[in-house]
């Protein structure tokens, strides 16, 4: 499928004489930042890479060529596009322009593509310098931030070491993501390739309970907390001391540790954020019955919308506006849940309608287990960042404020998202990086995306988006992954729908539109020079530029 519509320059008239200018503004060629970039997290170049792949013909590359470079592209400041591509909700979607015309370029599924590829060859993460550094630094939590921050911090020479409580590392992508959504092979491989920079990992150590936060402070240049938040909130009603009543990271934590959890035949989940949806998926192929009680709307629900999309379709019931307000126990054991319905008020300071229970409508739900998944906190026991005011760590620009040397990131700030741990993990290894080097932290600054208005929607190829088959409902009773990737067609023909938004593509539009002859091409890479001597201001190719590059000065 062909980028854009191929048209020949008309037939060229004489260039215009000196004194007819039409305006005095002539045109210079601006790169803007694409909304897909200023929409990920992680600040990935995503409109580098998928134009590296869609123009790999033009540049006189393979595919695998392009598919190498732009692998290269996004390890530079993810080094999880595997894992990424399968797990993140992708906000670089939300902004694309594309979404204006047939929909948005589909950039997680090409991730993955580019991420399956890169582990399919091995290809390996590349340093910054060769040269080894003499300070050591140690990173608290083997999780996305943790592992971030080692990855940027060893290709810039520093030795580190990785100190993980539990016993593999992965945080909260191999203890809560279930199996169906990242398969572990993909993990594995992806960890792995940080870990043979030279980073060591040291797991089964809790730092706080095996060791210290002060023997790290005296023993290593510098240290980075990313611990994440393990500890699940309690619901704070009746009977939640029950057997059979979990956490939803508790319970998530031991299925994938390999445990046999015994869940009964029928599981209330409490919540409506991605642990509640997991929580309800992994009961359902634990064999369960399972309603999930959520006290807002489905509009409110915080989970990514097609995990809940799935729930629906494997059979787990939602009773929306609903909450509970007692567990019912018999002999100790949980027996239901007591209930109350919702209705939603007035805004409360999430900026979502609170939700205030109805006076008399209590029911009861049977349950044989009970999973609270309503959210999480740090586990600070035994560390002293818990003290500075709250359970949560403090960050000020990545660094624990009123501790030198301490620095931090991910859930263990905030709860969030895989990407931006990985964005904090990175941001936090450049402010080491910059504070032992005695240098300025460069930040960057936000940036205001091009918008529609200025990409030429009609001038591109209209062309479905490709979407991801699924596995059908009815044969996801394993932790077989759910989700399939693209084909390489479909690969392929997906990166042709990027429109390169605020960057030239070589459309050659500007140099066929000008009639004086300005345009002269470069070899390619290098797009164009402009002769602005012999441009009368016509605006022509301003005007014509599909995707905003060009503006009249
Ligand atoms: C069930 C669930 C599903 C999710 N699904 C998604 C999703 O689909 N997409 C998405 O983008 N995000 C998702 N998230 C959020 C995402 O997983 C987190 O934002 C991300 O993992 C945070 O990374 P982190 O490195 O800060 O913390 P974690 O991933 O939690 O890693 C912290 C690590 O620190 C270790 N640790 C803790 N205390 C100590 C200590 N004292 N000493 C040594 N080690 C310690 C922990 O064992 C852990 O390995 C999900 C979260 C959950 C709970």
């Amino acid at each position: 499928m062909a980028l854009f519509k191929q048209v020949k320059k008309p037939v060229i008239k004489a260039a215009a004489p000196a004194g007819a200018d039409i305006s005095p503004l002539r045109p210079a060629y601006v790169s803007k930042p694409a909304p897909c970039g200023a929409g990920c997290p992680s600040g990935v170049s995503i409109r580098a890479w998928l134009t590296t792949i869609a123009q790999a013909e033009a540049y006189g590359r393979t595919k695998e060529e392009a598919y190498r470079i732009a692998w290269g592209i996004i390890t530079e400041r993810n080094p999880f596009p595997a894992v990424c591509g399968r797990v993140c909700p992708h906000p670089c979607e939300d902004g694309c322009n594309r979404r204006e015309k047939d929909g948005a370029v589909a950039i997680n599924a090409l991730e993955r593509f580019v991420g399956d590829f890169g582990l399919a060859q091995g290809l390996e993460l590349k340093r910054l310098a060769d040269e080894r550094r003499s300070e050591e630094i140690a990173v608290i939590g083997a999780g996305p931030a943790g592992l971030s921050c080692a990855y940027q911090l060893a290709r810039r020479g520093y030795a580190v070491t990785i100190f993980e409580a539990f016993s593999q590392p992965g945080g909260m992508l191999r203890y809560g993501i279930p199996k169906y959504r990242l398969p572990r092979e993909v993990l594995d491989g992806e960890i792995a390739r940080i870990l043979k920079l030279g980073v060591t990992l040291k797991c089964n150590t809790a730092v706080g309970r095996d060791i210290p936060v002060e023997e790290l402070r005296r023993n290593y240049k510098a240290v980075f907390v990313g611990i994440g938040a393990h500890r699940g909130l309690k619901l704070r009603v009746p009977g939640e001391d029950a057997a059979n009543v979990f956490t939803g990271t508790e319970f998530l934590n031991r299925v994938n540790s390999g445990e046999s959890v015994q869940v009964g035949r029928k599981v209330v989940v409490i919540g409506g954020g991605d642990t509640a949806i997991d929580s309800a998926r992994v009961s359902r192929r634990l064999g369960a019955e399972v309603t999930i009680l959520y006290r807002r709307s489905r509009s409110e629900m915080p989970a990514i919308a097609p995990e809940i999309e799935g729930a629906l379709e494997e059979g787990v019931n939602i009773e929306y506006l609903a909450a509970p307000v007692e567990i019912i126990q018999k002999d100790g054991a949980v027996a239901g849940v007591r209930a109350i319905r919702m209705d939603l008020g007035a805004p409360d300071a999430s900026g979502r309608p609170r939700p205030v229970p109805r006076a008399g409508s209590e029911f009861e739900i049977a349950a044989d287990s009970v999973i609270a998944a309503i959210s999480q906190e740090p586990e600070t026991a035994g560390l002293e960042f818990g003290q500075n005011g709250g359970r949560w760590v403090p960050a000020e620009d990545g660094r624990v404020p009123g501790m030198d040397g301490v620095f931090t990131g991910g859930d263990a700030v905030e709860l969030g998202l895989v990407t931006i741990a990985i964005s904090q993990g990175r941001f936090a290894a450049e402010a080491i990086d910059a504070w032992i080097q005695g240098k300025p932290l460069e930040k960057l600054a936000a940036v205001k995306p091009i918008g529609p208005d200025r990409v030429k929607l009609d001038w591109y190829q209209p062309a479905a988006r490709h979407e991801r088959a699924h596995v059908a409902a009815a044969e996801r009773a394993t932790d077989t992954e759910i989700e399939l990737g693209l084909s390489e067609d479909d690969a392929l023909a997906e990166t042709k729908r990027c429109m390169s938004c605020g960057m030239c593509l070589d459309c050659e539009t500007c140099w066929m539109y000008c009639t004086n002859n300005c345009f002269v091409k470069l070899p390619k890479g290098e797009h164009y020079k402009v002769k602005l001597e012999l441009c009368n201001g016509c605006k022509k190719c301003a005007e014509a530029c599909p995707c905003g590059y060009i503006e009249m000065n």
